[in-house]
C-alpha cells in the first residue's frame, strides 16, 4: 500500500549498515550475518487500547514499540542489528508515521539499528516489530540455569510504568507532583531497554530475562525455566523517588511486584560476583539492586518489610497477575 508511506519511513530511519546488503523497497532485504555470530530473533506485537493507551503520542508509539522488543534482545544477551516494522493504520495519516517514524528512529539510531521492511496495511492501530541481533555462540542468556543459592537481581527500578499508567487514568495533577507524575507516564511511554546491561551479563548472570508482565509473573517464568524456587524482599525492592512521592508504600510496593511495562532485566548470579557485577552496572547508568535468592522448590515467595510472607490471595498484587 502507499509508497509515499513507505518512503517517509524510510527517509527517517535511514542508517548505514555494511551488513544491509538491500534494505526497504524490494521484495526482501537482504542481511549478511557476520561469520561466527548466533542470530537472535524476536517479535512483539502492540495494540492501541491494549498495549499503549487511546492517544498516545505517534513518536511514543514509535520508540515503544522497538523498546519493547529491544527489550527481548538485551535480555538475551545479544546485540541490536535490524529489524522489520509491520504497520496497520485506521488511515494514511503522513503526520502520524512522520512521528511514529522519528520516534522509533530516536531509539533505533543509538543502537545502530537498521529498519530494513516491513508491511502497511489498513486496520485498527497495531504495530509488530521484528528485530534481530548476534551473539556469539554459547553465550546467549536464558531463563534456564539459575542455580540455588544464586542472587536476584534487577536493573533500574520496578513499578513506574504500571503507577504511569494509573497516573494517566486518574485525574490531572497541577500542583508540584506534575512533575513526577511526567516521569512516571515517561517510563510507560518510552521504556529504556537495557541493551548495555544484557551485554554485561553475558559469561556472568546464571539466567536473564526482561520485565515485561510484572516482576512476580517474569520471576516465575524464569523460576520455571530453572526448576528452582525464589525468595525475595519486598523492602530491597527498587523503587524511585516518583513513585514513592506519588503512591503508598503499600501501593508502591505492589506496582513494583505486579506492575508490568517496565523492561527492566531481572537476572540471577552466583553471590560471589553480586558486587562486581552491581559496579558495572552502575557505570551503566541503570544499575542494580539485589532483591532475593534462588532456593529450592518452586515459585516465588515474598518476604513483607515485617518479615511475613506475602499471600498472594490477599496481597493487592494478584490482580496485576496476567
Ligand atoms: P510487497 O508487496 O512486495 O511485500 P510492499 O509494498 O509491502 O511490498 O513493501 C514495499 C517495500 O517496503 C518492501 O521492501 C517492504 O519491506 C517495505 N515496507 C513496507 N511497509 C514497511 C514499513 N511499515 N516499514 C518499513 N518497511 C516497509
Ligand atoms: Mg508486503
Amino acid at each position: 500500500m502507499e509508497f509515499r508511506l513507505i518512503d517517509r519511513i524510510r527517509e527517517r530511519t535511514a542508517l548505514g549498515r555494511e551488513d544491509v546488503r538491500l534494505g526497504i523497497g524490494d521484495d526482501a532485504a537482504l542481511l549478511a550475518v557476520p561469520a561466527g555470530q548466533e542470530l537472535a530473533v524476536a517479535i512483539d506485537t502492540l495494540v492501541e487500547g491494549v498495549h499503549f493507551p487511546q492517544g498516545t503520542a505517534p513518536a511514543d508509539i514509535g520508540w515503544k514499540a522497538l523498546a519493547v522488543n529491544l527489550s527481548d534482545l538485551a535480555a538475551m544477551g545479544a546485540v541490536p542489528a535490524w529489524a522489520l516494522l509491520a504497520l496497520t493504520l485506521p488511515q494514511p495519516d503522513a503526520a502520524f508515521i512522520d512521528g511514529l517514524a522519528d520516534g522509533f528512529a530516536q531509539l533505533a539510531q543509538p543502537h545502530r539499528l537498521a529498519l530494513v521492511g516491513g508491511d502497511t496495511t489498513r486496520g485498527p492501530l497495531t504495530l509488530s516489530v521484528a528485530v534481530h541481533g548476534f551473539v556469539p555462540p554459547g553465550q546467549a542468556l536464558t531463563r534456564a540455569g539459575a542455580r540455588v543459592g544464586d542472587a536476584v537481581l534487577v536493573t533500574g527500578t520496578l513499578g513506574d510504568a504500571a503507577a504511569g499508567l494509573r497516573c494517566l487514568q486518574g485525574p490531572m495533577q497541577t500542583d508540584a507532583r506534575t512533575s513526577m507524575r511526567d516521569v512516571l507516564i515517561d517510563r510507560l511511554n518510552r521504556p529504556m531497554p537495557r541493551v548495555a546491561a544484557g551485554l554485561a551479563l553475558r559469561g556472568r548472570a546464571s539466567a536473564c530475562l526482561d520485565v515485561s508482565d510484572g516482576l512476580l509473573a517474569d520471576l516465575g517464568h524464569l523460576c520455571d525455566a530453572g526448576g528452582v524456587g525464589a525468595e525475595i524482599d519486598a523492602a530491597l525492592l527498587p523503587r524511585s523517588p516518583a513513585l514513592l512521592g506519588l503512591f503508598d508504600e503499600v501501593a508502591a510496593r505492589d506496582f513494583a511486584l505486579g506492575g508490568g511495562d517496565d523492561y527492566e532485566l531481572c537476572f540471577t548470579v552466583p553471590v560471589a560476583r553480586v558486587a562486581e557485577v552491581q559496579i558495572d552496572l552502575a557505570r551503566l547508568g541503570c544499575g542494580a539492586t539485589r532483591i532475593g535468592s534462588i532456593v529450592a522448590g518452586e515459585g516465588v515467595r515474598v518476604r513483607d518489610a515485617d518479615g511475613r510472607w506475602l499471600e498472594p490471595g490477599r496481597a493487592g498484587w494478584d490482580h496485576f497477575a496476567a
